[in-house]
């Protein structure tokens, strides 16, 4: 009797674990035959994942444009003011003839600077054609969908197809692509360079300010105007006669321009560490960029690519890279044309239309030799 009931109660426990499993299965099958997706990817999952999060970037990049442009003007027109306020005075004091040459280098970086920043703001990445034909599509834009021309990318702030798209500078409140790509660059190297050269010839003023010399007839004692020692002298003004009140105003008017270049010192000097620092450093990524014949998007894609052909055995070769020299040649629109249109402003564009682009393989063919190192 026992063993009869022990039988049982074990079959229909197996029972139970069957259709247990066969409910789960069933219910499995429901639950991925609803979601089924044929594209569901790692890749997929993290777009739509990433969607909101680009929807505000794109959304505060739109408002951060116009705020930073006013930003960046702004800031340089403070620091030229505090080289023309502080610095100016005090090398027009120690050398004039050196002085002048630092404002013809000044004044010629500070043109630089200001003639590609309004370039690099102003003149339009470039679009491909909206009715006409382009000669050479690579794909289909999603978003557009019209053809896209090869290196062109759409970029999702503006809205756009992008020839030869860099990137969306929120700096410049605008794409940079094929016709700003140079003033970008330019850009940036010469405010690299101007607040390389605001740092060396204002280090010795904040020196000077912070840690003056200290003058020999006061036997090693540095004046020092100390305002806790003035402040009650002028709340009993009343039994100054009218020339000591003049001195003590002229004290006073003395502390409070101190104080302010001071301030301005510190200011120009955080400024400068910042801007160098950042600016260097994006200067120097996009000059190897540039030296390899490649954008920031190309970059990431190539990269990719090389990896694919690495593990097929294969070396990936980036169709647009000339050698380092060519490159910079074809970037800078030097061919035929000479530093000086590097060296102060020059409105030239770049080669070509942005719509086609000559490939190492078109030179190949028509040289049969790799002639351009
Ligand atoms: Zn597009
Ligand atoms: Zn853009």
């Amino acid at each position: 009797m026992m063993a009869r009931i022990r039988w049982h109660f074990l079959k229909y426990l197996k029972i139970l674990g069957l259709n247990f499993k066969e409910h789960w299965w069933k219910f499995r099958i429901t639950i991925k035959s609803l979601f089924y997706n044929d594209f569901m990817s790692w890749s997929y999952a993290c777009d739509i994942f990433m969607e909101p999060i680009l929807w505000f970037v794109e959304n505060f990049t739109t408002i951060l444009g116009p705020i930073l442009v006013v930003m960046v003007s702004t800031l340089t027109a403070i620091i030229v003011y505090i080289a023309y306020y502080i610095g100016f005075p005090y090398w027009w004091e120690k050398n004039p003839i050196l002085t002048i040459i630092l404002l013809i280098i000044g004044n010629w970086l500070l043109i630089n600077v200001i003639f590609h920043y309004y370039m690099g703001v102003n003149i339009s990445a470039g679009y491909p054609p909206s009715g006409g034909l382009i000669p050479e599509a690579v794909s289909i834009c999603k978003k557009c969908i019209k053809p896209k021309p090869p290196r062109t990318h759409h970029c999702s702030i503006c809205d756009k197809c992008v020839l030869k798209m860099d990137h969306h500078c929120p700096w410049l409140n605008n794409c940079v692509g094929h016709y700003n790509h140079r003033h970008f660059l330019q850009y940036m190297a010469f405010t690299v360079t101007g607040v390389t050269f605001i740092m060396i010839f204002g280090v010795e003023i904040a020196y000077q300010e912070f840690f003056p010399d200290q003058d020999p007839d006061l036997h090693g004692h540095p004046v020092r105007i100390n305002n806790s020692e003035i402040i009650p002298v002028t709340e009993s003004m009343g039994h100054l006669n009218p020339e000591e009140l003049a001195k003590i105003n002229l004290q006073l008017e003395e502390i409070k321009e101190r104080e302010w270049r001071r301030k301005l010192i510190i200011f120009a000097g955080l400024i400068s560490v910042a801007t160098f620092a950042a600016l260097g450093t994006l200067t120097f990524w996009h000059a190897g960029l540039i030296a390899r014949g490649e954008t920031s998007i190309e970059a990431r894609i190539n990269s990719s690519e090389s990896v694919k052909y690495k593990a097929e055995g294969k070396i990936y070769q980036n169709p647009y890279d000339f050698g380092p020299r060519e490159n910079w040649r074809i970037f800078l629109g030097l061919k035929g044309r000479s530093w000086r249109q590097i060296l102060f402003p020059s409105t030239h564009g770049p080669y070509g239309n942005g719509l086609t682009w000559e490939t190492i393989h078109d030179r190949n063919e028509f040289n049969g030799k790799i002639a351009w190192n």
